[in-house]
């Protein structure tokens, strides 16, 4: 395991500039450990990083680095919905599972690794302190707006037993209420559906000047909190995309040459 600071120099270190999280480093390819989520959760996660020159690793690059490499990828075609999937390894399947079109997953197989692709959306990761199961969804202001990690929390609860009180939620790097503005049409969405709740909306409201901006990640800890995870378990990554482009892609700022941020999770190894 190499040293990201070898090297680099001390000044710009991400060592020093995310202290929350521990790097891990394989084949050229970086990846991000929230230490207080691993210890709180069991599980095993990673959401990977820009190498030097900015270029975004591959998923396999990142398993590597995240040290899941002997777990099948669970990739979804993500579609801005709501619709979940449960995964499981199939008797006679491969090693790589078919994609279904959902934008959350769950499970709490091993020797399954959920994956989430993001470029400013909002990755969130649910693990549970009474088992081993595990859970990802994908949200931007449509997910969000669908609720769908609420229907995550819900579908843990139907898939594995899980006691929304007893999750931890970890809400990843995403594009922050810094950056993220959003116009009447999105604003107005988010002021039906949330109409008693708008803390994260009055935010929005006060960049003026007819832009808003959007508060996704206040918006969904709404969400999960409201679906009976403690707030005191769901952390915040306080990671921007769009201010960290040297860490993450960021759709808003370079469009289709972003790349992907990979997020990963797997239940603990037993
Ligand atoms: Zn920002």
């Amino acid at each position: 395991m190499n040293d990201p600071r070898d090297g680099a120099g001390a000044r710009g270190s991400t060592v020093d500039l995310l202290p929350e999280f521990r790097l891990l480093e394989a084949a050229g390819a970086r990846v991000a450990v929230h230490r207080r989520f691993e210890a709180e959760s069991g599980a095993r996660h990673a959401f990977s990083l820009k190498g030097p020159g900015g270029r975004s690793p591959g998923l396999d690059e990142a398993r590597v680095a995240a040290q899941l490499e002997d777990c099948d990828p669970a990739v979804l075609k993500q579609a801005h919905g709501d619709a979940l999937a449960l995964r499981r390894r199939e008797p006679g399947e491969g090693s790589r599972q078919t994609s279904p079109t959902a934008d959350g997953q769950t499970t709490r197989e091993a020797a399954i690794a959920l994956v989430i692709q993001s470029a400013d959306c909002l990755p969130v990761l649910l693990g549970d302190t009474c088992s081993a199961a595990v859970g990802a969804a994908h949200a931007g202001w449509r997910g969000t707006a669908l609720s769908v990690v609420s229907r995550l929390v819900e579908r843990m609860a139907i898939d594995h037993g899980c006691d929304p009180a007893r999750l931890v939620a970890l809400l990843g790097p995403a594009i922050g209420p810094c950056c993220y503005e959003v116009g009447e049409d999105v604003a107005s969405i988010f002021r039906r559906r949330f109409p008693a709740h708008q803390g994260f909306l009055r935010m929005a409201e006060e960049a003026g000047g007819g832009r808003m901006r959007l508060d996704l990640t206040g918006a969904n800890a709404f969400l999960l909190s409201r679906s009976g995870v403690p707030e005191g378990r769901i952390i915040r990554s306080g990671l921007c995309t769009a201010c960290r482009m040297d860490l993450f892609p960021s759709y808003r700022l370079q469009g289709r040459e972003a790349g992907r941020m990979y997020s990963l999770i797997a239940p603990a190894r037993r």
